[in-house]
């Protein structure tokens, strides 16, 4: 019979599965936008790549003995976003994401590339964030655009205040924004760092500053990684971290306040796959560990 082995096309789904939005706790959403990469583009198949990688890979998390299944996630498809214009598409991600905290759910951001991060920032006004990166993108302006994702987490903190963004993972810099960093007081560890004294103790520090903050937002730009783990990244940069410690880093800030969080920057024209499943995987240990922590 015609049909007989037609199914639904559920790899279009994030995780494989359907579920409706009222029943949810997780809304996740993709933001296929590029304009502003400064190397290698293709994030805006970021969100596609990492949504055919998750119907793909297994659900169990040993880490929390949850099964990702079991986590209630409604993929509200792709914004329509405006090519070459950041500031729209920025303006875009705002009103999703208020639309889904006045819902009281939880926004799961696909990147896209990391500009689009402040859209979600500015949709809580009040949140702190983590950004796991190995760039602290702190550029006032670049190549003359202060909406460039090179300039994201400086205008977080504009917007939030210095004791409201953290930068996790870095190692790519350059003199004037390592002054800024001094000169402004910016929390941050490198990737060295981490390695060094291992994730349990980078993990309390970030704890420790993060202990005043009443809602904190996660922020996976995937070059955090060393490009053995994600190659398929706009911006790849040596001496990263595994993707074990940057789940072990989650693990140890995950607590009741998780806000929301994104991955961003997969570049799937450069992948080898495993970047995408990467993703996938830390988007499935979050959603656990968030749902695990907030007790849904
Ligand atoms: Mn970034
Ligand atoms: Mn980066």
């Amino acid at each position: 019979m015609v049909g007989s082995f037609y199914v639904d096309d559920l790899s279009k789904h994030f995780g494989g599965f359907k579920r409706g939005y009222s029943e949810s706790d997780f809304i996740l959403f993709g933001v296929p936008f590029d304009s502003t990469s400064s190397f290698r583009p293709g994030s805006r198949f970021g969100p596609a790549a990492i949504r055919e990688a998750s119907a793909n890979i297994e659900t169990w998390s040993w880490r929390t003995g949850m099964d990702f299944e079991e986590v209630k996630l409604h993929d509200l498809g792709d914004l329509a976003v405006v090519h070459g214009d950041a500031a729209e598409t920025v303006r875009r991600v705002k009103e999703t994401t208020e639309d889904i905290i006045l819902s009281k759910k939880i926004p799961v951001m696909l990147g896209g590339e990391h500009i689009i991060t402040l859209g979600a920032l500015r949709g809580f006004k009040d949140a702190a964030v983590v950004s796991f990166d190995a760039h602290f993108d702190m550029r006032d302006e670049y190549l003359s655009n202060k909406l460039s994702h090179a300039c994201v987490m400086r205008r977080a903190l504009e917007e939030l205040g210095v004791k409201n963004v953290v930068i996790v993972g870095a190692r790519a810099s350059y003199r004037d924004e390592i002054e800024f960093l001094k000169k402004s007081g910016v929390n941050y560890i490198s990737s060295q760092q981490i390695m060094r004294v291992g994730a349990k103790e980078a993990g309390a520090w970030l704890k420790k500053i993060l202990a005043d903050s009443k809602k904190v937002y996660i922020s996976v730009d995937m070059d955090v990684l060393d490009p053995a783990f994600a190659p398929g990244v706009g911006n790849p940069e040596p001496e990263g971290i595994t993707t074990s410690t940057l789940l072990d880093l989650i693990e140890e800030v995950i607590d009741d306040r998780i806000a929301g969080f994104d991955v961003v920057e997969v570049s799937p024209a450069y992948d080898s796959g495993a970047t995408a499943v990467t993703a996938s995987k830390i988007i499935y240990e979050i959603c656990c560990m968030a749902a695990k922590s907030i007790g849904l």
